[in-house]
């Protein structure tokens, strides 16, 4: 069976990605972190999205011997100037280990950064760079990134209990539920993540 290892620590990420490629890639056999324990931590030193998601992919396909398939995401909110960004993930600065805690303490970053700001003023937008990597014959890599873009605003507080990260407190446009609130199945149909392996699928598919 062909194989791809995801290039995400995050198990939140890695739900949503074996949801979506059991639906649009399937007959893959998908393999985690978990499945490297000695995996040496990648330094996220890209400046936007698709340089990190390269970065990890590369990184990891080096290591594993395998073709990989990373995302590197971001919630960039209007009246922040686009931020937390490309920091999305560790906002709040927390160097723990626990994502809940983490998710929690960014959220409430946030939630306090937009304190002064109102309602119609609170857009913002999920971004996901998903990037296939395989090296190739004569190190010519196969390579191919694809970005997925999700609109919706920050509510003043957290609702609902599913998902991960910022998902309590983004409600998308035309939605009166949170990502949170959401069912898994209307997040994977309108996520950026969702979108970017859509586009990227039929390219896995054929050069796996
Ligand atoms: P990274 O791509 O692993 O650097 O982390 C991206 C961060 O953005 C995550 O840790 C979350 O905080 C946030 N994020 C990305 N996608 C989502 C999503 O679908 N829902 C909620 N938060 C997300």
């Amino acid at each position: 069976m062909r194989k791809l290892v995801l290039a995400t620590k995050n198990l939140g990420k890695v739900a949503e990605f074996q949801r979506l490629l059991s639906e649009h890639a399937s007959g893959i056999k998908v393999l985690g972190l978990a499945d490297f324990p000695n995996m040496p931590e990648v330094i996220e030193s890209g400046k936007t999205l698709s340089q990190n998601a390269f970065l990890k992919a590369k990184m990891i396909s080096a290591f594993t011997n395998l073709p990989t398939l990373s995302d590197d995401s971001g919630l960039f909110i209007d009246a922040l100037a686009g931020d937390p960004g490309i920091y999305s993930a560790r906002w709040a600065q927390y160097e723990g280990s626990d994502s809940k805690e983490q998710d929690l303490l960014n959220i409430n970053k946030v939630l306090t950064q937009l304190k002064e700001v109102r309602s119609d003023k609170r857009s913002a937008q999920f971004m996901a760079a998903v990037v296939f990597y395989k090296a190739g014959a004569d190190h010519l890599p196969l390579e191919r990134v694809e970005i997925g873009v999700l609109a919706g605003e920050i509510i003043s507080a957290p609702l609902g209990s599913g998902g991960f990260g910022y998902d309590p407190i983004f409600m998308p446009t035309g939605y009166n539920q949170t990502l949170a609130q959401l069912s898994p199945v209307i997040k994977d149909q309108i996520s950026h993540r969702g979108i970017a392996l859509r586009a990227i699928a039929p390219f896995i598919l054929d050069h796996l």
